[in-house]
């Protein structure tokens, strides 16, 4: 990358020293690159003005043109604010000041048009704005240069250091007054930017910051989400051209004794046509002679472990040892203890490997594998350590992920000459734009049925106040001999907020639901695994019919007599963890319940999602409108999602078209040239390296 990228972002004027050690630790800004691709979420339009009356705590900045019509000094001398009435022709509002309240008060006059701006909050009942920009009107139409105001995300701690959005558009600008001179290479091929009508990167870069117009913002904008877009895909459709091309596949090339006796005699129920789908998917694909590389997405409890497994028995039958790698502990042994029910009777052993696997036990297992003894092995990440290694390895499942990435998927492959077919399976839908995303150089099936029989779950919200109802309602359900899980956010009391946890349920629901009638297990992340499994299996067994828990449920635990899912502060929650935890319900024949508690007040946001998961059960819904509410680089909240992808400027939830065009154009090129060796291409392929040099070693995979 070019020097001037590279520059250190204290010397720019307006940063200094201190506000560059806030701009690192905050938001990872330590280089003019770092800074300029640190884009405005919003943009004002600063000819445009809000009637007062129209004014929102959720509005964000705004604008608003009026008059001081009143102002006056509150409180004593120790607590002072000063407080200035400004109206338009629609209403008035306070603006308040706690600090500076001299010089504002000397400059601020009657008769005057002044333009402010700043954020409405709401404080007793009344709309006001503290600390806002205010500028004379006549002024503020004479520096008008740029119409559109950017602005940029700031933390809580930077705001307490003083850097705020305006901030950062001041350090911007003097950014912007050197860049115009830098030299910066493109990164894009030429023809490429011809074809889409695209500016050249410098040009995209200034106007993402400073555009002149509307036109000149919406070319930036699409340039630069182009090209994010555009370099994941050609990266991940690139691996998948060179891993298809590679060394080829294992060929499962019969279906054997052991899939259809287990089929045919050990099923005891029909498979559901989506099952059946997918299973005749990964057939096709395992008989090509190339590697399957496969993403298997379903909702919870529509069955795919069981089509992991009937894979597995494909992969027996053909000779070759097969993994299945689950994210947790709890998750491993509760897939381990399924399986073995399932296949002992088919005198098929099982391992489980996981990092409490005591040594003696381990090595003897790693010698099995080493000689091809043993055939299944379900672990954790314990898999993917050097140590381990297969004879035979022709399939390995990765379950309930989000946390592997394509380069820890590529560790698995360099085990053998011939790399494993590999099928990846999520409980969390991912809508499609964000599967091409993550997932673009996979192949992806959809089991998109649930089996016979299930009742939809009902999800009902109560407020804190309904508690007494909530309780009723579980006695009648417990009554009825079914078991209720209560969750919790946190397990001890936390310091500065009155969050529900974990130890005060238990004081509360052991008095509301005494022994002998009722009794409770206990599980949550700081117990030793031995007891958790001990509770868990308490729950399981039905000796006990309450499980107060943490989140440490959301993936492990099978019970079909549990009818009621309890979510205390779910406003807390994301959209795709509530939505897994109400897949604990709703796995037996009975009707299940999921109810939300949250507190009185709810932001608009935690509003929506409360919503979405009373008005739907589908997971591919929930996903898409999680999405939606999570925009990109949301600094300000804290983001429950496990997803990790790190976008800078597209937004997956809105951009489906420019990345449907990235993706194609990645496509052409990479069918024209597969290893980028044309000279209009050498850029590509220097980009490429670039941006993931850190991630994977294409020698290592090619
Ligand atoms: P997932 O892994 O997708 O969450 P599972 O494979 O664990 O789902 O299936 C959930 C439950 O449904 C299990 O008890 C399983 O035995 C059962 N099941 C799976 N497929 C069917 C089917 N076709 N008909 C009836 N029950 C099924
Ligand atoms: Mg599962």
């Amino acid at each position: 990358m070019s020097s001037f990228f590279d520059s250190d972002i204290k010397y720019l004027k307006g940063v200094g020293p201190q506000r560059a050690l806030v701009l690192a630790d905050e938001l990872g800004i330590k280089t003019y690159g770092d800074l300029i691709y640190y884009f405005p979420y919003r943009y004002l339009d600063r000819t445009r003005f809000h009637p007062i009356n129209t004014l929102n705590e959720d509005m964000g900045w705004v604008q608003i043109k009026g008059r001081i019509t009143k102002s006056e000094l509150v409180g004593d001398s120790r607590h002072q604010r000063f407080v200035a009435w400004f109206a338009d022709e629609t209403g008035s509002i306070p603006l308040v000041w706690f600090q500076g309240i001299k010089w504002i008060k000397d400059k601020l006059q009657r008769d005057v048009e002044y333009v402010v701006f700043g954020r409405p909050s709401e404080f007793n009942h009344q709309i006001n704005i503290v600390h806002p920009d205010i500028e004379e009107a006549a002024k503020h139409q004479a520096k008008a240069e740029f119409v559109l105001q950017p602005l940029y995300n700031t933390s809580e701690k930077m705001k307490n250091r003083q850097i705020t959005t305006k901030t950062i558009y001041q350090i911007q600008f003097s950014l912007y007054e050197q860049f115009k001179n830098a030299t910066i290479p493109e990164t894009l091929p030429k023809s490429l930017l011809d074809k889409l009508n695209m500016p050249p990167l410098k040009t995209a870069l200034q106007d993402v910051h400073f555009p002149k117009d509307q036109y000149d913002l919406q070319r930036a904008q699409f340039r630069l989400k182009f090209e994010e877009l555009f370099y994941i895909q050609l990266k991940l459709l690139r691996l998948k051209g060179i891993k298809a091309r590679a060394n080829g596949g294992h060929r499962f090339a019969t279906v054997g004794h052991y899939f259809n006796t287990f089929y045919k005699q050990h099923l005891t129920f029909e498979l559901t046509n989506a099952q059946k789908r997918v299973l005749r998917e990964i057939r096709q694909d395992t008989n090509t002679g190339l590697q399957m590389n496969r993403l298997l997405q379903g909702d919870v409890g529509s069955g795919k472990t069981l089509v992991a497994m009937m894979s597995m028995l494909l992969a027996l039958d053909n000779g070759f040892q097969s993994c299945l790698m689950a994210p947790t502990e709890i998750l491993a042994q509760q897939h381990y203890k399924t399986f073995c029910d399932m296949l002992a009777p088919l005198g098929i052993e099982v391992g489980l490997l996981t990092g409490s696997t005591k040594p003696s036990v381990r090595n003897q297992m790693l010698a099995d594998l080493a000689e091809n003894r043993l055939k299944i092995l379900i672990g954790t990440h314990a898999l993917i350590e050097d140590r381990v290694s297969f004879s035979h390895l022709g399939l390995v499942i990765i379950d309930e992920q989000h946390r592997f990435g394509v380069a820890q998927r590529a560790k698995l492959w360099s085990k053998n000459y011939i790399p494993p077919h590999v099928l990846v399976m999520t409980a969390t839908p991912i809508p499609r734009t964000l599967a091409m995303t993550l997932y673009g150089d996979l192949d992806v099936s959809v089991i998109d049925e649930l089996p016979p029989g299930r009742k939809p779950i009902k999800t009902i919200h109560y407020y804190d106040s309904n508690r007494l109802t909530m309780f009723a309602f579980l006695r009648q359900q417990l009554q009825l001999g079914r078991q209720v899980y209560i969750v919790y956010p946190l397990i001890s009391e936390p310091e500065a907020s009155d969050l529900k946890y974990l130890e005060d349920g238990v004081e509360g629901i052991s008095r509301a639901f005494p022994p002998p009638q009722y009794s409770i297990s206990v599980v949550h992340g700081r117990m030793k695994a031995a007891d958790k499994e001990l509770s868990m299996s308490y729950f399981a067994k039905g000796i006990t019919n309450i499980m107060i828990a943490t989140t440490v449920i959301e993936v492990g635990v099978n019970v079909p007599n549990a009818s009621v899912m309890v979510i205390e502060n779910a406003e807390r929650f994301g959209l795709s963890q509530l939505h897994q935890l109400r897949g604990r319900v709703g796995r037996g024949a009975d009707q299940s319940y999921c109810i939300l508690m949250t507190g009185n007040k709810l932001t608009s946001d935690a509003r929506k999602r409360i919503q979405t998961m009373v008005e739907t059960n589908d997971g591919f819904e929930i996903a898409e409108a999680d999405l939606k509410l999570r925009g990109p680089g949301d600094i300000e909240g804290t983001q429950q999602s496990g997803i990790a992808i790190d976008l800078k400027i597209a937004d997956l939830g809105k951009d489906n078209q420019i990345l449907m065009m990235a993706r194609n154009e990645a496509i052409r090129i990479l069918e024209e040239d597969p290893n980028l060796e044309d000279r209009d291409n050498a850029i590509l392929n220097a980009e490429i390296k670039r941006r993931w040099r850190y991630e994977f070693d294409w020698g290592q995979i090619s």
